[in-house]
């Protein structure tokens, strides 16, 4: 019997620009899925309606492909409502599908992940909702987890397992705004993809196991998972588009070419020896994470030379 090829995935939340972090990090997928030879789709996680817009989701598409990174397939997460609503249905017939009306004020003063995130208490657990009733439900909806440490191994050697339901609370997947939550509409929307790989940022790591969880009810396989270091802001803080970090337009405005902005990410992860203007084709041959840097990088933009450097 052939195997088909691993399926792996880029799912950006168009919530600001691209910028150096985003860019990096569809790279770093895309390098991986065309050196070994798997698709690569991109999934434009556009469900915070709150946050995403569809300019947004455009201009995210355009940048990657102005640094030279190609799709198998461009996905819209919102047009997976009709996917996400069933899973909800799923796992209100399970049982597991419950309102939970705390405030996050009400919840301020309980523990807090290692993340400073706050860790839910599970104590709204007896609202259950049947597949009847939670589509008029204006609370969020969040989903009992089984207790119970849920092993997972990233593949760069990182531990992963955690006890979701104990470490991080039982997660919200649907919000009280009407949007489906992150956390459902990931695991949906990989199985619904057939992705069998995931490659993604380490801010994303703690919630590995809550996916793992998931997928488990929902009866979905579970991809591999590696997760890569991050550009860090000159402060230490993940480069991300909340802080405003370097938007791509800004970079391009100072003149910065695409070959040049390949060449500074693959040497700002040790891809390269030398930031010398590079594609992401010419860097597929000898892609190895063995070569990838292991810990964080931090950066900042010189606008003069419009030069990304480490700090
Ligand atoms: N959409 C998520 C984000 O941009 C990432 C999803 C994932 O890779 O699992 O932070
Ligand atoms: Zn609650």
């Amino acid at each position: 019997m052939a195997l088909l090829p691993a399926t792996s995935r880029f799912a950006p939340s168009p919530t600001g620009e691209p910028h150096p972090g985003t860019l990096l990090s569809a790279l770093l997928v895309w390098l991986d899925a065309r050196h070994d030879g798997a698709q690569a789709l991109l999934r434009l996680e556009d469900v915070d309606h709150t946050r995403s817009t569809p300019a947004l989701a455009q201009a995210m598409i355009d940048g990657l492909a102005w640094l030279g990174l190609t799709w198998d397939a461009v996905v819209l997460q919102s047009k997976r409502r009709g996917a996400h609503d069933a899973a909800i249905d799923e796992l209100a017939r399970l049982g597991v599908l419950y309102a939970c009306t705390c405030s996050r004020k009400a919840r301020a003063g309980g523990r807090r992940a290692a993340d400073g995130s706050l860790i839910y208490d599970n104590r709204c657990r007896e609202s259950v909702l049947s597949a009847a009733q939670w589509r008029s439900s204006p609370a969020a909806l969040r989903v009992c987890l089984p207790d119970g440490v849920v092993q997972v191994r990233d593949e760069g050697g990182a531990d992963l397992s955690q006890a979701p339901a104990r470490d991080l609370g039982d997660p919200v997947v649907r919000s009280n705004n009407g949007a489906i939550a992150y956390m459902l509409a990931v695991v949906v929307d990989d199985a619904a993809d057939g992705i069998t790989r995931i490659v993604r940022g380490r801010d994303i790591a703690p919630s590995t196991a809550t996916q793992v969880a998931l997928q488990r009810m929902l009866g979905y396989p579970t991809p591999t998972y590696r997760h890569h270091p991050l550009l860090l802001a000159a402060e230490g803080e993940k480069l991300a588009k909340l802080h405003g970090s370097y938007p791509l337009s800004h970079l391009r405005a100072a003149g910065l070419t695409a070959p040049q902005l390949c060449g500074m990410l693959a040497a700002l992860m040790g891809l390269t020896s030398e930031a010398t203007s590079t594609s992401p084709d010419a860097l597929v041959r000898d892609f190895s994470w063995q070569r990838v840097a292991a810990d964080d990088v931090a950066v900042r933009f010189d606008p003069a030379q419009a030069r990304l450097l480490p700090v």
